[in-house]
């Protein structure tokens, strides 16, 4: 962000890391915490680093030992310290730290839950969609999120993709005109190196037909001080770029969080976010609330609420469908129609998003609709007399239109 540009209405500059940090991290400098890579170097990975720094429960104790060969840990010196070190159920804590229940998996989970491998022509695409395709670049991230549902990839083994790999990937689009929308993903795409990102995002800009890129990053929950004037700049000579980020409490959205998303908003990169419904972590409609109006407030556009996908260990943070609908209830009319996201669900083996919302047809008739509104009262609304809904200027305007 241009240092002469005040940060958006209604935020501290103090530091929300700064209490965890001065407890956790004495020694650091702030040359060291606002390094990235001083973070990544420093991010705590097994058993024995965590509990220098936080009390842990029995519960999570075994929960590290019995995951450690299914999924990695890794928490930035960042998020590490904004964890509530008194309160298992700290929002932070409960995304970073394992517990048992994450070792069972249970009749119905599947390890790759959305069938993304069954549609993987190229190692780096998943293309299930018509006119977009998902680029896996990379498998590691700058913390492993306990609630990951692309864990076969993020659990390592992958790696990042070679050279060749990239480039086959990038030869796909290429001969797939269909595709004007990529989804960068991973593991984490802001942790490649900036040289890397370009030798991504260049060759995808020269591609006529791809209209538009979408990076989606957690580095501005969990590392938001990887997000420099440098990595912005770089994104924005490749409009459009969207960023989607993945903020899923309002205990995230720190001070740090939002000038990373206002660093990219200000260099012009749009910025939305897709939250996780979490049970007891944000399965509320107040929290939910609580957290599209503080991405508002930073500008950050509410795009989905994931209903949770059925993969292996995360039974115990699945909410019934009817929860998220509920909240979407609580939600829409009683506050801007910008901060109700839309509810998906991701169908298990492969079906692709669907979306949800709750029910306000009352009776559907070839005269009238009914509906409930917001407050439940009833509401007539009268069809129209003539039905034709064709557009004869299409034509015209499909021959002539301007580019
Ligand atoms: C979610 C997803 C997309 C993007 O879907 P949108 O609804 O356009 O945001 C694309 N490809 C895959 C495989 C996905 O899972
Ligand atoms: S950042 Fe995304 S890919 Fe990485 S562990 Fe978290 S949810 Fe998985």
């Amino acid at each position: 962000m241009p240092s002469d540009v005040p940060p958006s209405k209604g935020f501290s500059s103090r530091p929300a890391s700064q209490a965890g940090r001065e407890a956790l991290f004495p020694s650091a400098t702030d040359a060291e915490w606002t390094d990235w890579r001083w973070q990544q170097r420093h991010a705590v990975r097994n058993l024995a680093q965590l509990e220098k720094y936080i009390p842990l429960t029995p519960d999570e104790r075994a929960g590290v030992q019995e995951t450690s060969s299914l999924f990695r840990v890794g928490i930035s010196p960042y998020y590490l310290s904004l964890i509530d070190r008194d309160h298992p159920l700290c929002p932070i804590r409960m995304q970073s730290i394992p517990v048992r229940a994450e070792a069972r998996v249970r009749p119905g989970e599947l390890a790759d839950p959305l069938g993304e491998d069954k549609t993987r022509p190229e190692e780096a695409i998943v293309h299930k969609y018509p006119d977009r395709v998902l680029f896996l670049a990379l498998d590691t991230c700058s913390v492993y999120c306990r609630h990951c549902t692309r864990r076969r990839i993020t659990k390592g083994g992958e790696a990042e993709l070679t050279k060749e790999q990239m480039r086959r990937g990038i030869d796909y689009i290429r001969r797939h005109p269909e595709v004007r929308d990529v989804l960068i993903s991973g593991g984490d795409p802001f942790l490649l190196t900036e040289q890397r990102l370009e030798e991504l995002l260049a060759p995808l800009y020269d591609i006529p037909h791809v209209e538009m890129v979408r990076i989606g990053t957690r580095v501005p929950v969990c590392l938001p001080m990887r997000v420099t004037d440098s990595l912005a700049r770089l994104l924005r000579r490749y409009a459009p770029v969207y960023v989607i980020t993945h903020f899923n409490h309002p205990k995230e959205i720190t001070p740090e969080a939002r000038e990373a998303c206002e660093r990219l908003v200000d260099h012009g990169v749009p910025v939305e976010n897709q939250a996780v419904l979490m049970r007891r972590l944000n399965s509320d409609a107040r929290i939910i609330q609580e957290l599209s109006h503080a991405l508002l407030r930073m500008r950050v556009r509410p795009y989905y609420l994931h209903q949770m996908d059925v993969a292996e260990g995360c039974e115990h943070l699945r909410t019934p469908i009817a929860k998220g609908m509920e909240i979407l209830q609580q939600m829409r009319g009683h506050t801007s129609g910008l901060a109700v996201p839309h509810l998906a669900v991701d169908l298990p083996g492969g079906g692709g998003k669907v979306t949800l919302q709750p029910d306000y047809v009352v009776e559907r008739g070839a005269q009238e609709t009914v509906f409930r509104n917001y407050k439940g009262e009833r509401y007539v609304y009268p069809e129209p007399e003539e039905v034709d809904c064709s557009c004869p200027y299409d034509a015209v305007w499909r021959e002539r239109r301007w580019g």
